[in-house]
């Protein structure tokens, strides 16, 4: 059993929980020199790990099914938005 950290309900006994991302940041990763290696046949290789960038999760919530699905509408709202104007003017 686990209490809603949306509506802070506390759930029926079995009742699921999900996890549901409520804030994502922006991040990048540096390049790292010789981090991936592989072997083939008997020589071992090592290859440079580029690095990039995207996003991590910078707050997550334990939620009942119901406030999960009203966070997942929100987000997809949100994203729509978005999609309709990428620079948020
Ligand atoms: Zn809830």
């Amino acid at each position: 059993m686990y209490r809603c950290e949306l509506c802070n309900r506390v759930s029926r006994p079995g009742e699921r929980a999900t996890k549901v991302v409520m804030e994502r940041r922006p991040t990048e990763y540096p390049s790292r020199s010789k981090a991936q290696r592989a072997r083939t046949g008997r020589r071992a290789k090592s290859h440079d790990d580029p690095g990039g960038a995207g996003y991590e999760i910078a707050k997550e919530a334990i939620v009942c099914a119901t406030c999960a699905e009203e966070q997942l509408a929100k987000e997809a709202a949100q994203d729509a938005a978005q999609d309709a104007d990428p620079l948020g003017i």
